[in-house]
């Protein structure tokens, strides 16, 4: 077990928490709240989709061999003996002169083996309609226009597998399959508990010495965007007893339990001391910036996590480690945001052995990806995280970058899994 005392990089922490969590059990949704949820056993058909041999176009059905000698100088002619809308059928035969007007999606008559659509045939100056007599002038092949029965999936197949995310076009898939109640994994409750006796609620102007909590409502903001439902508790002022009766709490009603404030060496700071009597502490340090402080461990073996109280590092820590164990616990198999090179605007002088994510903002310029961090890298802003769409990640160590050189950006905005 790793000294939850020592620091410990990026990768280790990410890798600690995202260890320490486990995938949610089944709940059932219906159809259309599956959207975006990940399904936890494989989904099948009950039937095969397409459930019958159908057209693909409005047109004609016929045998291909009636006008295989079809030509423009000469034509074959077929008399129209009935008619299939959508949702009907023809159960019967054609002579060889004969053809079925069919509509897109209709059944193929069991003595049809394929279709011309209507742009295709002459009519011969009449309506085309049952009764009439139409033109043919080229020969097609055996399945022209003809979508297969099951081509979409056969009976007994899997629709959607066991942790694949469901799409708003697999929603339509499932309900063509039959499947009206989803079994997705379970999405987590996470308690978000905001500690300082500095802090007041937004509603109340900040008396002196006072900020607002910002903290606990980006926090929410964040758990419900990584997919989870998140649970508000009271501001916790900074005592060792405040702070262990309401993180004993949240960690019985929740699956997941987040604090702020309180998790560097003050002396006001309790959230180690909370984690290490009343369960297990895990991790304090971890060697990045901003919020170096992150502490995380589990108290009746639910993951409580306590982040640092300072906006951008509070938000950089949920971001960067607590999303990828919350999308875990959901069944998703794409933890980290995409990462890609794009050329830095300005130059970089970075003495730091920490790992550091930039706040920054990404453009296309001429044509080149274009990185520009923002100006103000301080953890206590929370204007800059509202403002940049991605984080440079620089390596730990000094780093020197000059103007136009391609560095790491980590993209905030874009989907875990996403192939760019
Ligand atoms: P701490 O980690 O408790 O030492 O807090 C570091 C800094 O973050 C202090 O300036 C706190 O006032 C500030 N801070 C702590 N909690 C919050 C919060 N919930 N919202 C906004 N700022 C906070
Ligand atoms: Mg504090």
């Amino acid at each position: 077990m790793i000294d939850p005392y020592s620091r410990i990089s990026a990768e280790e922490a990410v890798e600690l928490v995202v260890s320490t969590v486990h995938e949610l059990e089944t709940e059932h949704v219906d159809l259309v709240s599956a959207v975006g949820r990940v399904v936890s056993e494989d989904l099948t058909s009950d039937i095969d989709i397409a459930p019958f041999d159908n057209v693909a176009m409005d047109g004609f059905a016929l045998k291909a061999s009636q006008i295989v000698e079809a030509a423009p100088d000469a034509p074959v002619k077929l008399k129209v003996i009935a008619e299939v809308p959508c949702g009907s059928y023809y159960d019967g035969d054609i002579a060889d002169d004969e053809c079925v007007r069919i509509m897109t999606g209709a059944p193929l008559p069991a003595c049809c083996d394929c279709m011309v659509q209507y742009e295709k045939v002459d009519y011969l100056g009449t309506d085309g309609r049952e009764g009439t007599t139409v033109a043919f002038s080229a020969p097609v092949e055996v399945g022209n226009n003809i979508r297969k029965a099951g081509e979409d999936i056969e009976a007994g197949a899997i629709a959607i597998a066991k942790h694949e995310t469901v799409k708003a076009a697999g929603v339509g898939f499932l309900a063509s399959c039959g499947i009206t109640s989803v079994p997705v994994y379970r999405r987590p409750k996470v308690g978000v508990i905001s500690i300082g006796s500095e802090l007041v609620e937004p509603t109340e102007l900040p008396a002196r010495g006072k900020i607002r909590n910002s903290n606990g409502y980006a926090l929410e903001a964040q758990v419900i965007q990584a997919g989870g439902i998140p649970q508000r508790y009271p501001i916790v002022e900074d005592t060792l007893e405040a702070l262990t009766n309401q993180v004993l709490k949240a960690s019985q009603e929740c699956d997941f339990v987040v604090t702020s404030g309180g998790a560097s060496n003050g002396d006001f700071d309790f959230i180690k001391p909370v984690i290490e009597n009343n369960g297990k502490l895990l991790m304090t340090l971890v060697n990045m910036r901003p919020g170096k402080c992150q502490t995380f461990g589990l108290v009746n073996d639910t993951p409580v996590f306590g982040l640092p109280g300072n906006p951008a590092a509070a938000w950089c820590g949920f971001e960067i480690i607590i999303r990828q164990a919350l999308r875990k616990m959901q069944g998703y198999t794409s933890f980290a945001r995409p990462m890609i090179k794009a050329h830095l605007n300005g130059a970089l002088r970075k003495k730091n052995d920490r790992r550091m994510f930039l706040r920054a903002t990404l453009d296309r310029v001429a044509g080149e990806l274009v990185v520009t961090p923002a100006s103000n890298q301080s953890s206590g802003l929370a204007s800059t995280q509202q403002r940049s769409t991605c984080l440079i990640v620089k390596p730990e160590g000094t780093i020197v970058y000059e103007n136009g050189d391609l560095v790491d950006v980590l993209l905030m905005d874009v989907e875990e899994g996403t192939v760019l």
